[in-house]
């Protein structure tokens, strides 16, 4: 590649402009906080308190810190630069988003499991990229904190992915276990629940050897709902169970029948499914992209997921380094942009 203009450079980059804003599909510059309670992805920062962050504050703010992705969180409000948050400020703003310079008041009903150590499943591990395990996540979650399973500690008899829409866990299906009961038995429960799976050791799950639990007793509908009386287990709900939970809602004539108040105060997002908060979308082409697609070609795409923080150091140092290129009109040399990687960073 000899010298060319910044121009043909953004013409080549199209293939990588667009793996970016796959990895990267949102304007981070905006700060959630204001929107209150949102169910929106959440990044845990264990280097400040494992407290909460939103996509554009795990960016922006916390860029030098040990961030944990916990992708979608119902009712969680942003933590940063508020009273949770402990970093101390650089700039002299809390929140960089926000310019806020005395802490705000942090959210009273955000709930913290353990997911926001980086720790996940009954097991209570990290997550392992590496291996090839599915995680599936809680959609009931008042108990687990919307917590991901193992495939495999839910059970070896987990039925396949594509033949349920969503999971719920053993804790939760306990903790309403008298609810679950009613759907099962009602001419509607197997339109809802494609699968309960019987765990038929519960107690090494409680004692937290779960890779032993023995599972059994995979059902296919609700027929004999008397022998998942016994036992913990866990439930696998159709697709298009929000439909018919509305049909059966509807269904209850007496709006103090438990099961209605259940669906309609505890649950209502089973009901009605409640949409992810997405951020802006980046804006069209501008300086921006350039930089993100030369950053892009410079670091592997994993890297990129886990190194986010520090794309985003790297994305302001050769911002500043670009500029006076734009400025004059004058073109970037290959060897310019090579010799900005190899310097050492300090970041
Ligand atoms: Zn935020
Ligand atoms: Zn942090
Ligand atoms: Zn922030
Ligand atoms: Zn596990
Ligand atoms: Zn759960």
């Amino acid at each position: 590649m000899s010298d060319i203009s910044a121009s043909e450079y953004i013409s080549r980059q199209n293939e990588l402009e667009k793996e970016a804003k796959e990895l990267m599909p949102w304007d981070p510059n905006k700060c959630t906080y204001e929107l209150g309670p949102l169910r929106q992805s959440v990044f845990a920062c264990r280097s400040h308190n494992n407290i909460g962050l939103c996509y554009s504050c795990s960016i922006q703010c916390h860029t030098k810190c040990d961030i944990v992705e916990l992708f979608t969180k119902r009712y969680f409000t942003c933590d940063c630069g508020t009273d949770r948050d402990n970093q101390a400020p650089e700039t002299g703003f809390r929140c960089r988003l926000r310019e806020n310079r005395e802490a705000d008041v942090s959210s009273l009903s955000n709930k913290y499991g353990q997911n926001f150590q980086g720790l996940f499943c009954v097991c209570s591990k990290e997550y392992d990229p590496n291996s090839d395990a599915t995680m599936v996540q809680c959609v009931l979650g008042t108990e687990c904190d919307e917590d991901w399973y193992h495939d495999y500690c839910i059970g070896k008899q987990m039925p396949p992915l594509e033949s349920f829409d969503a999971f719920i866990c053993s804790k939760c299906a306990a903790k309403y276990d008298y609810y679950f009961k009613r759907i099962l038995s009602h001419p509607l429960g197997e339109k809802i629940i494609a699968y309960t799976l019987a765990h038929e050791d519960s107690t090494a799950e409680r004692g937290g050897h779960t890779s032993d639990t023995k599972t059994s007793c995979l059902k296919r509908s609700a027929s004999q709902v008397d022998d998942v009386a016994v036992g913990e287990y866990s439930i696998f709900l159709k697709h298009g169970y929000s439909e018919k939970l509305k049909e059966l809602k509807k269904s209850l004539d007496d709006n103090n029948d438990k099961l209605f108040l259940f669906l309609n105060d505890l649950v209502p997002f089973l009901v009605e499914d409640e949409p992810v908060y997405e951020p802006p979308e980046e804006g069209g082409d501008n300086e921006d992209d350039l930089i993100s697609n030369i950053l892009q070609n410079a670091m592997q795409r994993e890297q990129a997921v886990a190194g986010i923080s520090a794309f985003n150091a790297l994305k302001v140092k050769l911002n500043d380094f670009l500029r006076p290129f734009a400025e004059t009109g004058s073109v970037v040399k290959e060897e310019d942009i090579k010799s900005f990687f190899q310097k050492p960073k300090e970041t």
